[in-house]
């Protein structure tokens, strides 16, 4: 249960019994996540979360329970579900932006022993994990998803090359899709060379440490002067938005992925808009589509994710999990597990 900012306690709860159309899941792993720890240290997504609650929403696990009149999922099958499920029916539904749903359901904890599913999202929302596939990796589904859906909108090409601000996990996915999607350069941009190293190894092209090197002049240098294809800002902060409307190439895409806290202004230049054709765009969370695709996409080992769960603890020590994350720079993702 999360109390407040830091204020994490393991407390037995009832477990949830299932209503109409809902089911009930057994957590066998969870994954933490950025967003977890921003809420963890600084509490700021207080108008989503309500507290105390469970939180954590990378899961999967076993179903234990569900309504009768349910035909799917069956007792034991082995499922992930949400974070989110759209209506359908709002006007964003109506225009296909599921991702912006004006009725979204939200589903938090992941940090549980079970997990009760609601019943939109057992229907728009939940998906069976494919046999040889870790609960772990499923559980990734989720950051999959919201780095696909920023990646399609960017629209990322054959041979393009990309620059990448963060090498945390969400920086690091971003890397592992766009390599997959043919990207010939991909460099990553952060402070901590830890994770730098870990980005090479996962197969970025250049690794640059912002607090070492004036990043622009090198992008310009790997570049030919023009700036990079698309730029990605996986951070969510206003400083390294503006930096990523610097690197990309004129008639270029800037994706700006991370979210900055709300009333965050950012400068734009204006030259560089008209006269350079750049595009800007903001991408937020995911559509059903693409939580399905994600799955389909770990489990085949397409993109594989597993090298992302860098320690696994027991759901005892979730605070812990916390803290470690909180000051560690090689760990990316803790698996866990109840
Ligand atoms: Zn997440
Ligand atoms: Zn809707």
């Amino acid at each position: 249960m999360l109390y407040g900012v830091k204020d994490l306690k393991v407390e037995d709860v009832e477990v949830p019994k299932v209503e109409a159309g809902e089911v009930l899941v057994k957590v066998k792993a969870a994954t933490t996540c950025g967003t977890d720890l921003k809420i963890f240290q600084r509490g700021y997504v207080e108008k989503v979360i309500k507290l105390p609650t469970i939180f954590g929403h990378e899961w999967a696990g076993e179903v234990v329970d569900s309504d009768k009149s349910l035909e799917w999922p069956k007792k034991g099958m082995r499922v992930r579900a949400g974070n989110s499920a759209p209506c359908l029916h709002c006007a964003m539904c109506q225009r296909g932006k599921y991702n912006l749903c004006e009725n979204m359901i939200w589903l938090w904890g992941a940090y549980a022993e079970y997990i009760k599913v609601p019943a939109r999202m057992v229907l728009v929302n939940m998906q069976e994990i494919p046999e040889g596939v870790s609960f772990e990796e499923a559980a990734i589904t989720e950051p999959l998803a919201c780095v696909l859906h920023g990646v399609e909108e960017a629209d990322v090409k054959l041979g393009d090359t990309v620059a990448i601000i963060g090498a945390g996990p969400i920086g690091l996915l971003h890397l592992l899709t766009v390599k997959k999607m043919g990207a010939t350069k991909a460099i990553v941009i952060d402070l901590v060379n830890e994770r730098l190293d870990f980005a090479q190894k996962l197969g970025a092209d250049v690794t640059i440490n912002s607090g070492k090197e004036n990043v622009e002049a090198r992008i310009k240098k790997l570049t030919g002067g023009c700036g990079a294809d698309v730029a990605i800002e996986a951070i969510g902060l206003p400083a390294t938005w503006e930096q990523a409307l610097r690197l990309a190439r004129k008639g270029g895409v800037v994706l700006e992925f991370g979210g900055c806290p709300p009333g965050t202004e950012v400068k734009v230049n204006a030259e560089m808009l008209h006269y350079g054709e750049l595009t800007v765009m903001g991408t937020f969370h995911t559509t059903p589509l693409h939580f399905r695709k994600a799955l389909n996409l770990i489990a085949t080992r397409t993109i594989d994710v597993r090298p992302l769960v860098t320690r696994k603890m027991k759901l005892d020590n979730i605070k812990e999990a916390f803290e470690i994350l909180s000051t560690s720079k090689n760990e990316i993702k803790i698996g866990v597990v109840p």
